[in-house]
């Protein structure tokens, strides 16, 4: 059994005065220790729901969860408050996009990890200050004695980004979740701070899941990835076969989107045309059919199923490349 299994898992927004906006639609993913899975999509696909879902952070009202999120045994879903929040503590840890808003800025940073420790793993004031101080060199923050006696805004941002890791570490969580934690930073620092992400699943077998809309970023990461379009799963592969045989339409333009550096210089990126907010409602159609370049009358009638496909995952009627036997599209 996996650490983590995310079945069917489902999020319907509903608010006073506006229909109902499913964001998550049948989502099904497992994540193995030390196994890093990506979750790629344009923003709008559903990433972060998916995330807040699995950790419980959704507001109470107005957001409605369903499926399941098996965590070992237990449904992280249907978790009474207080239990899950210790889990969190514990055994789930999340990294956000923006670190300047998920750190308090007038706590200095020693003592953001250093309560941690205290409450979570029970150390005392000196142990964990010891702790804290390895946690930052661990990292990668020069001096980190000195630092952690720094506000969040002495910080670089890539600084931060690395405080917020270090934080999010220091309860030894199982599971990580990255939610575009090198969105903000400039290009250096993003490939350092994967490479210190990719350092720590190694080091510790800790379970990962990594969420961008750059497909760039998992080619170096991501044991597997989940593509994401309009809140459903439309492709799931194995990262090399990813890169060398991706099958959908949607994935295709992903990848054309990428800067390349072995690309002849002066090659145009070729960016998706439209954008989400051209979406056609799943239960009509393919919702990514309005933009895609191989669409069929078929994919505008008949919203195709997630199905095995090239040892992975496909939701499509007519994908890039052969189509296998299985595959017969009414068109
Ligand atoms: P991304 O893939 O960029 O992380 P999100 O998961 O944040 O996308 O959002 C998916 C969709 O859900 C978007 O259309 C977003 O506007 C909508 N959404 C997110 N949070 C809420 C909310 N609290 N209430 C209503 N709609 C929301
Ligand atoms: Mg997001």
């Amino acid at each position: 059994m996996a650490l983590l299994e995310v079945r069917d898992l489902s999020v319907t927004f509903r608010r006073k005065g506006t229909p109902p906006f499913t964001a998550v639609d049948g989502v099904s993913f497992d994540v193995e220790p030390g196994q890093t899975v990506g979750l790629v999509g344009e923003s709008g696909s559903g990433k972060s729901v998916t995330a807040l879902a699995i950790m419980g952070l959704l507001p109470k009202r107005g957001a409605e969860v369903g499926g399941s999120v098996s965590f070992e045994d237990t449904d992280l879903l249907t978790l009474p408050d207080k239990q899950m929040r210790d889990r969190r503590g514990r055994d789930l840890g999340m990294v956000f996009q923006d670190p300047l808003s998920s750190l308090n800025p007038v706590i200095p940073i020693g003592l953001q990890i250093t309560e941690v420790l205290e409450r979570h793993r029970g150390m005392s004031r000196k142990e964990a200050s010891a702790e804290a101080t390895d946690l930052l060199g661990r990292v990668g923050i020069p001096d980190p004695k000195r630092r952690l006696t720094e506000y969040p805004h002495q910080l670089s941002g890539g600084m931060r980004q690395r405080a917020l890791i270090a934080i999010a570490l220091a309860c030894r969580p199982r599971l990580l979740i990255a939610d575009e934690p090198t969105t903000a930073l400039d290009v250096t620092i993003q490939a350092q701070i994967l490479a210190l992400l990719s350092e720590l699943v190694r080091d510790t077998g800790t379970a990962l899941i990594m969420i961008t809309h750059d497909l760039g970023v998992v080619a170096g990461l991501c044991d597997e990835v989940n593509v994401m379009y309009g809140g459903r799963v439309v492709e799931r592969a194995e990262r090399h076969d990813l890169f060398s045989q991706a099958r959908h339409p949607y994935t295709h333009g992903l990848l054309q989107s990428i800067p390349r550096l072995d690309a002849p210089r002066g090659e145009k990126l070729m960016p998706i045309k439209g954008s989400v907010a051209d979406n056609i409602p799943w239960e009509h159609a393919c919702a990514f059919a309005p933009r895609c370049p191989n669409a069929l009358d078929h994919c505008r009638e008949v919203a195709p199923e997630l199905v095995p496909d090239n040892g992975g995952m496909l939701r499509c009627h007519n994908p890039v490349g052969p189509v296998s036997a299985t595959q017969g599209v009414g068109a």
